[in-house]
């Protein structure tokens, strides 16, 4: 599964994310064998714990809802955080970053799900946020893209709509805010379940998990 995966996404040119939460070191350490090494949890003390035990090369996503009390534990040793989903969070970041001088990868998630419990900006708000040069005030940070999560549903035209949403934000972001940017290029969409339809709408980083370890004990 995962030679053939990796296939598909190199003819997209997009990276793949290997979502290992809920997994044991025995199976990250399987793939990290095959030449696997980004791997992303969606909890703090997972990820922080398999950062202890797993190889040191091994760069970790935090691809999960985040919390401001949480940000010291990931920085400096996380390698891009996807969940970026408010102006506080934002700063949190910052700080922490600065603390170890470094620039912080970051993604902004943007809401185009139908479900309100999905995190992420509003777009008109990001925009605002530019706009007012706020986005830009964030000197230990550093914008890599947008991330985002479509519904969770068989319809696959409504999967695609928020896709293409997304996509069309990247490129309104890029166009106004970052042309000059090389740096902000990336669209972290698609999962196990949608993934082939978010490459064929752009993605540039897939998150997959259960295609690539089997399903988990209970659905996160
Ligand atoms: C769990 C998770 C994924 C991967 O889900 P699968 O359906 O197992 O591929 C991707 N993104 C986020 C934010 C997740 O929490």
């Amino acid at each position: 599964m995962y030679e053939q995966l990796l296939e598909e996404l190199t003819q997209h040119k997009a990276k793949l994310v290997a979502v290992s939460k809920m997994k044991s070191n025995a199976d990250i350490l399987e793939l990290y064998e095959k030449g696997q090494r980004i791997f992303g949890e969606n909890v703090v003390k997972d990820l922080t714990m398999k950062m202890d035990q797993l190889p040191e090369d091994i760069q970790w996503h935090m691809i999960g809802h985040l919390q401001r009390n949480k940000v010291k534990y990931l920085i400096p040793r996380v390698d891009m955080i996807h969940s970026v989903d408010s102006l506080r969070l934002l700063k949190e970041i910052d700080k922490r970053a600065g603390n170890h001088e470094i620039k912080q990868k970051i993604l902004l998630q943007v809401a185009v799900a139908q479900e309100e419990t999905k995190h992420g900006f509003n777009f008109n708000n990001l925009i605002e946020f530019h706009e007012g040069n706020i986005l830009q005030s964030f000197p230990n940070v550093e914008v890599c893209g947008v991330m985002g999560m479509a519904t969770f549903t068989v319809d696959e035209e409504l999967v695609r709509n928020e896709f293409q949403q997304l996509k069309i934000y990247f490129d309104t972001l890029k166009e106004r805010f970052y042309k000059d940017k090389d740096t902000f290029c990336e669209i972290s969409m698609g999962m196990s379940g949608d993934y082939k339809i978010a490459l064929e709408e752009g993605a540039t980083m897939v998150r997959i998990g259960s295609l690539l370890f089997g399903p988990r004990a209970c659905a996160i």
